[in-house]
């Protein structure tokens, strides 16, 4: 669902936005389309697809979807066209305000950004709307949390030189075990970004970040959202699919990869080896362990 017309209107313009700069920036909100043009435009889709492939119907707007003082109305109507959960991914900015927990807490999956922790790094990665107040976004997420029965999400989206280094990445875990969501995401930028200078943590990075990640959070809570789509845990036939589905989403200890894929194949060395050299996959070293990771996606047009 896409709630918010162009120009892109957002309470953020973050240095990585695959919609580009931000048009309109602002935190007013306000009504934009009538119940009834969603009402029948959701009706035509639904009409279209099946709707058991369907996980969830989501809120991926043209900017910043809370900006819809519509977005509980629209949510009733979408519950009396379909079954399906709701979700919405919301640069959670205006969550200290009352009104917009409340209409968050209509949704089924809510998934929250968090970038950064230290004032300085937010305002270079997000550059916030001058209103804005980092510690009042938080607490906001903080109540948030407390009051709501869905399933709550985070996203980190991790830059290069900006909010990389070993620090902040702690400050952001330890964060995020107080706002205790049920999953957290570390993303890097995998289409075209608003500012050409942005990249991507490197390989070597993303491990680190993960393992910071998961000493305050747990292993099974930190996901890595690296481009690639299909990941799956359950080892079949295919163990180079099964590898590199797993590794989409984690980082793989190097002694675990070996007794998962021996269950299944003669010579594990010789496949790793072969997925190293092939670059599908890199093997990297931190601590005193090595990881198999798979190699970051190139940014990309599509
Ligand atoms: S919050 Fe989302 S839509 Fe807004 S600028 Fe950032 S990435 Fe783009």
């Amino acid at each position: 669902i896409n709630n918010i017309p162009p120009p892109k209107r957002c309470s953020y313009s973050c240095i990585y936005c695959q919609l580009g700069g931000t048009k309109i920036l602002t935190v007013e909100r306000r009504r934009f389309y009538d119940t009834r043009v969603l009402r029948k435009g959701l009706s035509e889709k639904l009409s279209e697809v099946n709707e058991d492939d369907l996980d969830y119907i989501t809120f991926v707007p043209d900017g910043e979807p809370t900006l819809d003082r519509s977005l509980s109305e629209h949510v009733k109507t979408i519950r009396e066209l379909s079954d399906k959960p709701i979700a919405i991914l919301t640069n959670s900015t205006l969550i200290s305000v009352e009104d917009v927990r409340r209409d968050l807490m209509e949704f089924d999956l809510v998934s929250i950004k968090l970038d950064a922790v230290s004032e300085e790094i937010w305002r270079k990665i997000n550059r916030p709307h001058s209103s804005l107040n980092l510690h009042e976004i938080l607490d906001g997420v903080k109540i948030f949390r407390r009051e709501f029965p869905g399933k709550l999400i985070s996203e980190t989206m991790l830059i290069d030189g900006v909010n990389s280094e070993r620090s902040e990445i702690k400050r952001i875990a330890d964060e995020l075990s107080k706002i205790d969501p049920d999953k957290a995401y570390i993303a890097i930028p995998t289409r075209p970004p608003a500012e050409n200078w942005v990249k991507p943590v490197d390989e070597e990075k993303l491990v680190e970040s993960y393992e910071i990640f998961s000493e305050s959070l747990g292993r099974d809570r930190v996901e890595l959202l690296i481009g690639y789509e299909g990941a799956g845990f359950k080892i079949g036939r295919d163990p180079v699919r099964d590898l590199l589905s797993i590794a989409t989403i984690h980082p793989i200890r190097l002694d675990y990869a070996h007794q998962i894929l021996s269950k299944s194949i003669h010579d594990p060395d010789e496949l790793i080896e072969r997925l190293v050299n092939s670059g599908e996959m890199k093997l990297v070293k931190y601590r005193w362990r090595t990881f198999l990771v798979r190699r970051r996606r190139e940014i990309c047009e599509d």
